[in-house]
């Protein structure tokens, strides 16, 4: 590895760090955990070369925690996200995101004749298996699979 090619973006002393995230992903990312409306530092870096990846994206996101279940809605879009988080420098805890049991308003449903494409509803699904992402709207009971994931 070359001299500073491991030093993507600048260290936050407290805070989390999202990594693997594929680089298409990381402006739904953004999106889905509403950053944009975030008003502490936040710095990324896309199309990094990742040797699991081909191009990743990476999140740093200063004196910010997430909860579990709303970092967890990422892994319908960027299934290998890993979470560091920082404290005083040092990374005090990792974990991977996992696909929640119920997904809410996050996914449309696949079936165009769905209520919930019609009307002003918001989609409920159950995960039935994140390996391939298998979803199951409430409404409808039709399946979502990964490849036809659409965000709302
Ligand atoms: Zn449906």
């Amino acid at each position: 590895m070359k001299e500073g090619k491991k030093l993507y973006v600048s260290a936050i002393k407290n805070g989390t760090v999202i990594d693997h995230i594929p680089s298409e992903s990381l402006f739904k990312v953004i999106n889905i955990l509403s950053l944009d409306k975030i008003e502490e530092q936040i710095t990324f870096g896309t199309n990094l070369d990742s040797k699991k990846q081909g191009k990743k994206a990476i999140i740093k996101i200063s004196n910010t925690f997430f909860k579990e279940d709303d970092i967890n809605k990422i892994a319908l879009i960027a299934p290998d996200a890993k979470l560091n988080i920082i404290k005083n420098y040092k990374v005090v805890e990792k974990w991977k995101v996992k696909v929640p049991e119920k997904i809410i308003g996050i996914v449309k449903c696949f079936n165009p004749k769905c209520i919930t494409n019609h009307e002003i509803i918001t989609t409920h699904f159950t995960c039935l298996s994140d390996k391939p992402i298998t979803l199951k709207c409430l409404y409808c009971e039709k399946i979502t699979e990964q490849e036809n994931i659409k965000m709302v």
